[in-house]
């Protein structure tokens, strides 16, 4: 072996991988049976340590536990749940039925696993957005190897702490560290590289991948827009924005990111949503339990220079010491540069006056396609306007979050977005090739059908299959 192989087999990140793969060519993942015990042994690490993974949001995040229960363990319960349930059907794959012209034969689509697959995740739902890959990559019988995000430190620690104790440790690795560990990750080749975060390391990934031609997930975010117009239910929909847009502080790639409404009803909206924020965190969110911080400084200056010259409508206090942002409504205009370029990503709301539905569509169709896109409206027909003339990764109406907590659906951008989609089914397809498994039998060979030397009715036979007509 040379130097340099020997130095690259020393890095402990190659070496990782590398074990993971040996695990994954022994066969060890492949099983039902090792499969089911993965996903038990999940559910288990969950909740064993319930209250631990809780401390590790709360300090991460400020999170509440119960927050944490609903979106991120109680979310990934319900994905093994669901996972466990059918993934026997899953791994038996389905017969296909095959043209006349090939009978007589059989073929079968057998899913089977891809290899070693890498997970990267992102600092805002940590434990979520780690393990709900990783739920399908086990279920479809790959090697796993996990990158926390470094953002999250506290989750990050304890996740790499309980894992190898739950999970087989051979086959399931969990990788700690920022750029550079990720960058040496990167270098490794895998089977499946599955990303979500910012579209900038989006960019990263995907270059790194074409390298080992290794395909790709990548679950991004970007600006998700809401319509607005329904005055009949104002307090039921303020409710459920202010709760979209605040939980976990705003810092969620789904959340609404900026409403669009007429110009009359921007005041009104913006009361309703003052409203509702008082009944779920108090007149001072910065006292509720259950009111989330910005994950760190850096994220802290960028949200309140966003602030600074912006019409408040609603909240706007910050504390830099304690990296507090209240629950905040501000006015806009569709062009302004500080809110309206790039993915908010904090809780501030900028209400966007638009004369029209045509102008608000217009006005999504002008920039990236969003991860997901909210209609508020007791119109069919605005909207029906918005679900075909808009391109989103998902479109809900009248509720915000709710198209991404079923296994049911799939969860995934479109254009700038992302691209793939997992859940329930659609991880487990994510994560298995589909492979055509074809048999002809030995009777009646039709097959010299198709073999030289090509005379009469060969000739006639290939132009029928071709739609010629013969003369
Ligand atoms: P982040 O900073 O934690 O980055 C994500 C991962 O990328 C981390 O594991 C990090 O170590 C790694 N990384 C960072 N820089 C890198 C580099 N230069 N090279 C290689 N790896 C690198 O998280 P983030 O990107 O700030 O997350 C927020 C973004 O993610 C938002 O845009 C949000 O909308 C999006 N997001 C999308 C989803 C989704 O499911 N579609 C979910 C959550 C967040």
């Amino acid at each position: 072996m040379s130097a340099i192989a020997d130095t690259q087999t020393d890095a402990p990140i190659a070496r990782a991988v590398a074990a993971a793969r040996a695990r994954f060519d022994q066969g060890a993942t492949r099983p039902l049976r090792w499969r089911l015990a993965q996903l038990d042994a999940l559910s288990r690490l969950l909740r064993d340590h319930t209250g631990r993974i809780e401390q590790a949001l709360w300090d991460d995040l400020h999170k509440s536990p119960t927050e944490t229960r609903l979106t991120e363990t109680g979310i990934l319960q319900t994905e093994i749940a669901y996972t466990r349930r059918r993934l026997r059907g899953w791994m038996r794959g389905r017969r296909a039925l095959l043209p006349y012209t090939l009978q007589p034969a059989s073929a079968r689509l057998l899913p089977e696993p891809l290899g070693v697959v890498l997970v990267i995740a992102p600092w805002n739902y940590p434990v979520q957005l780690l393990l709900a890959p990783l739920i399908g990559a086990i279920a479809a019988g790959n090697a796993v190897v996990l990158k926390p995000s470094e953002l999250a430190p506290a989750v990050s620690a304890t996740l790499a702490d309980l894992i190898p104790r739950y999970l087989d440790p051979g086959a399931v690795k969990v990788v700690e560290g920022g750029v550079d560990e990720t960058t040496e990750l990167l270098a490794q080749r895998f089977d499946h590289i599955f990303y979500t975060g910012n579209g900038a390391v989006g960019r990263i990934v995907l270059r790194a991948a074409a390298e080992h031609l290794t395909p790709v997930t990548l679950e991004l975010g970007g600006k998700s827009p809401a319509w607005f117009d329904d005055d009949a239910h104002l307090d039921q929909v303020a409710r459920r924005i202010a709760w979209g847009k605040y939980l976990n502080a705003g810092q969620t790639c789904v959340a609404p990111d900026y409403v669009m409404t007429t110009p009359d009803r921007v005041a009104p909206l913006a009361a309703a949503i003052g409203r509702a924020v008082t009944e779920m965190h108090g007149a001072d969110p910065s006292r509720s339990p259950d009111y989330g911080r910005v994950v760190n400084a850096r994220q802290y200056g960028r949200l309140t220079a966003a602030l600074e010259k912006a019409d408040v409508l609603v909240g706007g206090q910050v504390d830099a010491e304690t990296l507090y942002i209240a629950p905040t409504v501000v006015r806009a205009s569709a062009d302004d540069e500080a809110l309206m370029t790039d993915e908010i990503f904090g809780p501030i709301l900028p209400i966007v006056a638009m004369p029209s539905v045509d102008a608000a569509i217009a006005h999504v169709n002008a920039h990236d396609k969003p991860l997901a896109l909210y209609v508020f409206t007791a119109s069919a027909r605005t909207r029906r306007a918005f679900v075909t003339r808009t391109s989103s990764g998902g479109v809900a109406i009248d509720a915000p979050l709710i198209q991404i907590s079923a296994p049911q659906l799939p969860f995934g951008g479109v254009g700038a977005s992302g691209m793939g989609a997992y859940h329930g089914r659609y991880s487990f397809d994510t994560f298995s090739h589909v492979k055509p498994v074809v048999r002809r039998g030995h009777a009646l060979d039709t097959l010299a059908l198709a073999r030289p030397p090509f005379t009469g009715l060969k000739k006639r036979f290939a132009s029928f299959l071709a739609g010629v007509r013969s003369g």
